[in-house]
C-alpha cells in the first residue's frame, strides 16, 4: 500500500513540484492549499507524513501543527515543516510547535524527498515488535541482540542492522545493491564488495558451515537469501 503524504502549501508551483517528485517516489499525495478546514481535510485523509507549509493563507502553520499534535487522528504523524525565514526556524526549534524536521526555502527536491524517506522509515522501526523470534534465532530489536537457540551472537553494529534486515525480511533474494541502500543507506563509502565481507562474517556466526551456508544463502548472479529452514 502507498504511503500518504499531504502537502500543505498555497504556493502553487512549489506544491506541484512537490507532487510531482513524491508521487514519482511511489507515494500518494494531496495538496491541500492551507485554507480554513485543513484540519478537518487531514483527520479524513490520515496522511503517513504532513508536509506542511509555515505561511499559509487561511490558518498559522505553527498553529496548525499544534491543533494537528491534539488531535486525536494526526497525533503521531510526522511533520516536516517548510519555511522561508530564519526566525521561523528558530521558532520551530526554540518552541514546542511539535514538528520532526523542516527545511528552508529554497531547498532541494531531492533532499526533501530523502528526508521523506527517512522518516516514514523510522515510524515503521517504531511500528515493529521490539522482540521477534525465526525459527532458531530471536531478535530483540531494544536491547540491539540476536540469540541462536538461546545463545547470544557476538555482532558489530553493522553485523546486526544486516542480521535485522535478512530476519524481518525471509525468504526474498537481494541485490548487493539493495541491501547496501536499505542497510548502510547513504553511506558513500561502501561498495558492493563490502556486503560480502559483512555476509561471510555473518556465516561465520550463524552457520555450522559458513562455506555451504544453509540460512544464509547466495543467489548465484545476483545476491543473498535469508531462509530459516527447520
Ligand atoms: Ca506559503
Amino acid at each position: 500500500m502507498p504511503r500518504r503524504i499531504a502537502i500543505v502549501e498555497d504556493e502553487t508551483e512549489l506544491a506541484s513540484l512537490l507532487d510531482y517528485n513524491l508521487t514519482r517516489h511511489g507515494y500518494e499525495t494531496q495538496v491541500l492549499g492551507g485554507a480554513e478546514g485543513t484540519l478537518k481535510t487531514l483527520e479524513n485523509m490520515k496522511p503517513d507524513l504532513i508536509v506542511l507549509d509555515v505561511m499559509l493563507p487561511g490558518v498559522d502553520g505553527f498553529e496548525l501543527c499544534r491543533a494537528i499534535r491534539k488531535s486525536a487522528v494526526l497525533a503521531r504523524t510526522p511533520v516536516l515543516f517548510l519555511t522561508a525565514r530564519s526566525d521561523e526556524v528558530d521558532r520551530v526549534l526554540g518552541l514546542e510547535i511539535g514538528g520532526d524536521d523542516y527545511m528552508t526555502k529554497p531547498f532541494s527536491t531531492r533532499e526533501l524527498v530523502a528526508r521523506v524517506k527517512a522518516h516514514l522509515r523510522r515510524e515503521e522501526m517504531d511500528a515493529e515488535p521490539a522482540v521477534m523470534e525465526l525459527g532458531r534465532f530471536r531478535l530483540d530489536r531494544g536491547a540491539r541482540r540476536v540469540y541462536l537457540d538461546g545463545r547470544e551472537l557476538v555482532l558489530t553494529s553493522t553485523e546486526f542492522k544486516l542480521l535485522e534486515y535478512f530476519l524481518t525480511h525471509p525468504g526474498r533474494a537481494y541485490s548487493r545493491e539493495q541491501l547496501l541502500e536499505s542497510v548502510w543507506g547513504e553511506q558513500r563509502y561502501v561498495t558492493p564488495r563490502t556486503v560480502d565481507v559483512h555476509v561471510r562474517r555473518l556465516r561465520e556466526q550463524i552457520e555450522e558451515q559458513p562455506d555451504t551456508p544453509r540460512y544464509l544463502t547466495t543467489v548465484r548472479g545476483f545476491g543473498y537469501r535469508f531462509e530459516e529452514a527447520e
